[in-house]
C-alpha cells in the first residue's frame, strides 16, 4: 500500500516536471515565475487544461493522447516521464532498504533525499534533451543535496562510504574515509570530462557534462562516479551508433550527453554490483 502511495506521487511529480521542462527556456531562472506560474494549457490550441485531463497518465490514455478539444497529438514524453517518476519514487527507497538491510536500515530523511535526487535528474535529462544546455541550478542543487545526503548517510550507515558496488567496491581503493572518498570522485568526474573537452576541443563534450559530473560524484562516490561514466559511454555510444544508422544524426552531430549520466547513475544505483559480478562471470573471472 505505502510503495502504491509512492507512485501516485511519484507520477504527479513527474507531471509536475513535465510543465516545467517544456516552459524552461534556458534564461530565466529555472523555478521562476515563468515556469511555475499559470495554469496548464494545450500548446496548440492554448486552451486551459480541467482537472479530469490533468491525471497523471490516466488522462492520457482516456483522451487517446490528444487534446480534448483541437484533437492535436499529445507527446508520449508526458505518461512516460510520469512513469519513470512512479517508478523512482517507490523503486529508490525500495532499493536502498535493500542495499541498507544488511547494515541496520535506512533513514527515512536519506532514501527522499535520493529520490529528490533522481527526480532532480529526470529533470536535468528532459531539459537536455529539449535545449542541449544543463541549467547551473540544478548542478548546483545537486551539490547541496550531495552534501546533505553525506551527512545524514553518516549518521545512519557510519563513516565508511558505502558504494553500492557492495564488495566490489573494495578493488578500487579510497573506502576508508567518506568525505574524502566524495571528493575524489568529484574530482574524477571534473578531470574526466575536463580532460575529454580538452581534447576534442569541446566538440565532443561541453561544459554543462562536466558542471554535472562534479556534483555527481559528490553525490555517489568512488568508484560509484566511475561506473556511471562508464554505463552512460556505453549506452551513449550505442545509442549514438543506432542513430546514425538510423539516418538519424550524423557522425558530427552532437547528442546531449547529460541523460546518458542520468542513466548511468539509475544503473549504478540499482544494478551495480550484479551487473559486475555478471561481467565477471562472463570473462571467466569467477
Ligand atoms: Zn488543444
Amino acid at each position: 500500500m505505502t510503495w502504491l502511495i509512492l507512485f501516485a506521487f511519484g507520477l504527479a511529480i513527474g507531471s509536475f516536471l513535465n510543465v516545467i521542462a517544456v516552459r524552461y527556456d534556458g534564461e530565466r531562472f529555472l523555478l521562476g515565475e515563468k515556469t511555475l506560474g499559470g495554469r496548464s494549457h494545450c500548446p496548440h490550441c492554448g486552451r486551459t487544461l480541467r482537472w479530469f485531463e490533468l491525471v497523471p497518465v490516466a488522462s492520457f490514455i482516456m483522451l487517446g493522447g490528444r487534446c480534448a478539444r483541437c484533437k492535436v497529438r499529445i507527446g508520449f514524453q508526458y505518461p512516460v516521464v510520469e512513469l519513470i517518476s512512479g517508478f523512482l519514487f517507490a523503486f529508490v527507497p525500495y532499493r536502498l532498504m535493500a542495499f541498507a538491510g544488511a547494515s541496520g536500515g535506512m533513514s527515512v530523511l536519506v532514501a527522499g533525499l535520493w529520490v529528490v535526487a533522481f527526480e532532480a535528474l529526470l529533470l536535468m535529462s528532459l531539459i537536455d534533451i529539449r535545449l542541449g544546455i544543463i541549467p547551473d541550478e540544478l548542478n548546483v542543487f545537486l551539490a547541496v543535496l550531495a552534501v546533505f545526503l553525506g551527512i545524514f548517510t553518516m549518521g545512519s550507515l557510519g563513516t565508511v562510504n558505502q558504494s553500492f558496488a557492495g564488495l566490489y567496491a573494495g578493488p578500487f581503493g579510497l573506502q576508508g574515509i567518506f568525505w574524502l572518498n566524495r571528493l575524489i570522485a568529484a574530482a574524477f568526474g571534473g578531470i574526466f570530462f575536463g580532460s575529454l573537452i580538452a581534447v576534442t576541443r569541446g566538440k565532443g563534450m561541453g561544459m554543462g557534462d562536466l558542471k554535472l559530473a562534479v556534483p555527481l560524484g559528490l553525490l555517489f562516490g568512488w568508484p560509484d562516479i566511475l561506473l556511471a561514466v562508464a554505463f552512460a559511454s556505453v549506452i551513449g555510444a550505442a545509442a549514438g551508433i543506432i542513430l546514425v544508422l538510423a539516418g538519424r544524426k550524423k557522425m558530427k552531430s552532437t547528442v546531449p550527453f547529460g541523460p546518458f549520466l542520468a542513466v548511468g547513475a539509475a544503473i549504478t544505483f540499482f544494478f551495480a554490483a550484479p551487473l559486475i559480478s555478471w561481467y565477471f562471470s562472463l570473462i571467466g573471472l569467477r
